[in-house]
C-alpha cells in the first residue's frame, strides 16, 4: 500500500475535510464579523467528497473529521456522513460543530454512521456564551448534546477556547459539570491566526498554567492512541468526565502530527498554519484519476514541515480557522 508518510516518518492516518467555510456564528477568535460570502466559492461536493475519501483510505487513512465553518449548515450532511462512514478502511467518522443543529439532526447521523461528536460550548453561561459566539443560541446547544447522548452516543467532546478575562474563570464550573458526565471537556488554547487583531494580546491563556492546575489537583494524564486527536487527556478517579488540552504552542506538539487537513475548495494543507494549498479538485472529476490522486498526495507530503511557525506570530495563509477547518 503506498502510505502517507512524511519525510519525518510521521505517518498520517486522520484526515480533517472543511465542508464548508460558511458559519452562523460571530466567534470572538475565529468569525467576529460572521462569514463574509465569497459569491465564486463551490464547496466540495458529495461525489467529490467520496472519491477523495477513497483515495485517503487506501493510503491508510481511518478516521475523518467533518469540519467547517459549519459543517452542519449543508443540507447533504447526513448524506457526506453516509458516504464517508461507508468508505471502506473508514473506522471512525466525527464531527465538530457549533452545535446549532444537533438537536434536531443527531440521531440521523449516528443511524448515517457518525462515530464521535466535538461541540464547541465556550461558556456556561448564557450572556459570555453569546458574548462570545455572537448567538443566542446556549440552550439550544445544550439541548443538543442531551439529544448525541439520547441518539446513542456514548461521550460527547466539547471544545471550549479559554480567554483570559471572558471565559477564564469557568474552569472551576466545566469541571463540576462533567462530575457526573461523559464529556471530554476540551480547554483549547487560543492560537493566533492572519486576521486577528490585538484579540490574543488581550486573551490568551497558556495551556500549560491549566494542565499545572490540573495536576494538582490529582487529574492524571492518559497514553494516546496512534490516531488521537492534538489533545492531551487527563482523567481523575473522582469525576466521569475527562478533560483534553490542545496546546498547539506547547514544545514537541508537531511531533505527533498524524493530521492532514483538505478544505472545503478541495484543497490540501499539510499543517493548519501552512503557506499554501496543494489543489486537488482536477483529480476528484471521475473514480479513474484515483492512482494519480495518491501520487499527488505523496508528493506533497515530502514537502510537510517538522513544525509550525506560530511561536515566531507567523500563521502562515490561514485567515481564520473557519478557512481550513480548524
Ligand atoms: N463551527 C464548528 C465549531 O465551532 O465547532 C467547527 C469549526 S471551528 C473552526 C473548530 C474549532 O476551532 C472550534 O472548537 C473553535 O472553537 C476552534 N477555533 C476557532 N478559531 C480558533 C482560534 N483562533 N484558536 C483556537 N481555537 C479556535
Ligand atoms: Fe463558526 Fe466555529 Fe468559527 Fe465559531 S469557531 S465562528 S462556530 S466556524
Amino acid at each position: 500500500m503506498l502510505e502517507l508518510q512524511d519525510a519525518f516518518a510521521r505517518k498520517f492516518q486522520y484526515l480533517r475535510l472543511s465542508v464548508t467555510d460558511v458559519c452562523n456564528f460571530k466567534c470572538q477568535y475565529c468569525l467576529p464579523n460572521g462569514y463574509m460570502p465569497d459569491g465564486r466559492q463551490s464547496f466540495i461536493t458529495l461525489p467529490e467528497i467520496t472519491r477523495l475519501t477513497h483515495a485517503f483510505a487506501s493510503m491508510g487513512t481511518t478516521k475523518v473529521r467533518l469540519t467547517g465553518g459549519e459543517p452542519s449548515l449543508r443540507r447533504d450532511f447526513t448524506d457526506i456522513i453516509a458516504a464517508v462512514a461507508s468508505t471502506p478502511g473508514i473506522e471512525k467518522v466525527a464531527v465538530t460543530t457549533n452545535g446549532y443543529r444537533m438537536e434536531k439532526h443527531a440521531q440521523a447521523w449516528r443511524d448515517a454512521g457518525l462515530n464521535a461528536i466535538n461541540v464547541s460550548v465556550d461558556s456556561l453561561d448564557p450572556r459570555m456564551f453569546h458574548q462570545i459566539t455572537g448567538q443566542n443560541r446556549f440552550h439550544e446547544v445544550m439541548a443538543g448534546i442531551d439529544a448525541a447522548f439520547t441518539a446513542g452516543f456514548e461521550q460527547v467532546k466539547v471544545n471550549a477556547v479559554l480567554l483570559r478575562d471572558l471565559n477564564d474563570g469557568d474552569v472551576g464550573r466545566f469541571l463540576h459539570w462533567i462530575k457526573d458526565k461523559p464529556i471530554q471537556m476540551r480547554f483549547i488554547e487560543l492560537m493566533q491566526t492572519g486576521e486577528m487583531d490585538s484579540l490574543f494580546d488581550r486573551h490568551h491563556v497558556r495551556g500549560a498554567t491549566i494542565k499545572a492546575q490540573l495536576l494538582q489537583e490529582g487529574w492524571q494524564q492518559k497514553i494516546r492512541a496512534y490516531n488521537d486527536g492534538p489533545a492531551e487527556v487527563f482523567w481523575h478517579a473522582d469525576f466521569q468526565g475527562e478533560i483534553g488540552l490542545i496546546m498547539p504552542y506547547a514544545k514537541d506538539f508537531c511531533a505527533t502530527c498524524n493530521r492532514l487537513r483538505v478544505s472545503s475548495l478541495g484543497k490540501l494543507h499539510l499543517c493548519l498554519f501552512g503557506d499554501y494549498g496543494v489543489e486537488l479538485r482536477d483529480l476528484l472529476e471521475d473514480a479513474s484519476q484515483i492512482g494519480e490522486l495518491q501520487q499527488r498526495l505523496r508528493h506533497a507530503l515530502s514537502d510537510k514541515k517538522a513544525t509550525h511557525f506560530l511561536h515566531e506570530g507567523h500563521a502562515g495563509m490561514t485567515p481564520h480557522l473557519a478557512s481550513i477547518g480548524g
